[in-house]
């Protein structure tokens, strides 16, 4: 099983913190799109196995019209053997939610909407201080209203992203976030630590002091608010950043991080299939220009044996089950296995891993850390 990811590469504004690859100038979407449906066909050899998700994100694919949509949903269907359960996850900016856009998403198959995951364009705050040092283009009732339409409208498989550790962000209007997600019944709630990627308004912000920077044991307190509400509001906090009630796991995010293969559509779109990573070129003139001379523009990386551990360790272990020590044996035989052990004990002493029926798995008190026990479990 596979999936295939889009990406849609223009936002109506440019948020504060984003280093996505986006433009606001929408101008190329029309050929954009038509793009994306050429590559899918000069990709269509890429996965030879079934898909089982299709993802939209961004930038901003809510951008798209109902025959941009339509079309690139078509050319997937013709060239790849698409599973009768397929879950379409599109990610939705808050105002591009209405009923006639609700409507066509149905209508499309959409069937998972995200209002922003990982890749961005998501509620981030429910309080309008926030909102508006983020320079994000919503206001706080949009962000309410529009998951009720969306609701109304019978996406019952919604996520939503939140970020925290912001400089705008009490404790207490952190749990007032996570209170109010739980009570519109979001199922499932992507929630990310701000970071400061270099190059964003962001970092020059806070080079300039024009705003305090980001204090990691603010995030590491608000890590902590979010776990305890989750759990008690019967999520599954089952990858570091990712709670869902049961039965609401992303299905194509989930296979990321179980190493299945994926195609990635579109200007910056990275691939994976199991021994190399592709990437295509973030740059959206070059891009199209090169698709309609029929060359698809991208880079590769052939894997090696110890990127691929590497890989599975770090993304196993942000997952509720852990590293899986009979799948890393298969990956890197018997001496990686024996390796990670010996690394893992002394995690294990300070109860921020423990080892359960064969899986090493991160602890709570761990949890906030786990990218930083990961690095240090690597295989070099
Ligand atoms: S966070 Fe999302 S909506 Fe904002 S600029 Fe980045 S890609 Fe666009």
């Amino acid at each position: 099983m596979a999936g295939i990811y889009i990406h849609i590469p223009f936002c109506k504004k440019a948020c504060n913190y984003c280093n996505f690859h986006f433009s606001v100038n929408k101008q190329a979407l029309p050929k954009m799109a038509e793009a994306i449906v050429v590559e899918t066909v000069l990709q269509k050899h890429y996965l030879n196995e079934p898909i089982e998700t299709i993802y939209f994100g961004g930038g901003t694919p809510s951008l798209l019209s109902a025959d941009q949509l339509n079309s690139i949903l078509a050319v997937i269907h013709q060239n790849f053997e698409v599973e009768k359960q397929v879950e379409i996850t599109l990610e939705a900016n808050p105002d591009d939610i209405n009923a006639s856009n609700l409507q066509v998403w149905k209508l499309a198959g959409i069937n998972r909407l995200s209002i922003g995951i990982q890749s961005s364009i998501g509620i981030q705050s429910f309080f309008e201080e926030d909102l508006q040092w983020m320079g994000r283009a919503h206001n706080a009732d949009q962000a309410i209203q529009c998951i009720e339409l969306a609701q109304a409208a019978g996406f019952d498989n919604l996520s939503i992203d939140l970020i925290y550790g912001g400089p705008t962000l009490s404790d207490g209007n952190w749990k007032q976030n996570i209170e109010r997600a739980i009570q519109l019944k979001i199922p499932h709630l992507s929630c990310y630590a701000l970071t400061v990627e270099p190059k964003t308004a962001l970092a020059k912000k806070i080079k300039e002091q024009a705003v305090p920077n980001v204090d990691p044991e603010k995030q590491a307190e608000h890590f902590a608010i979010l776990t305890e509400l989750t759990q008690l509001a019967g999520y599954e906090h089952y990858e570091i950043s990712n709670f869902a009630l049961p039965t609401k796991r992303s299905r194509h995010n989930a296979n990321y991080w179980q190493g299945k293969h994926y195609l990635g559509l579109g200007p910056a779109a990275h691939s994976f299939n199991g021994n190399s990573r592709q990437w295509n070129i973030a740059n959206n003139s070059l891009y199209i220009t090169a698709i309609q001379q029929q060359q698809i523009p991208f880079e590769i990386e052939h894997l090696t044996q110890q990127q691929k551990i590497n890989e599975y360790i770090m993304t196993a272990l942000r997952t509720m089950e852990g590293i899986n020590l009979t799948q890393l044996k298969t990956i890197g035989g018997e001496a990686a296995v024996d390796r990670i052990l010996k690394e893992a004990n002394r995690f294990i002493q300070e109860a921020t891993m423990s080892l359960e029926l064969n899986h090493l798995i991160i602890t709570p008190k761990g949890k906030f850390y786990a990218d930083g026990i990961a690095a240090e479990l690597f295989q070099l």
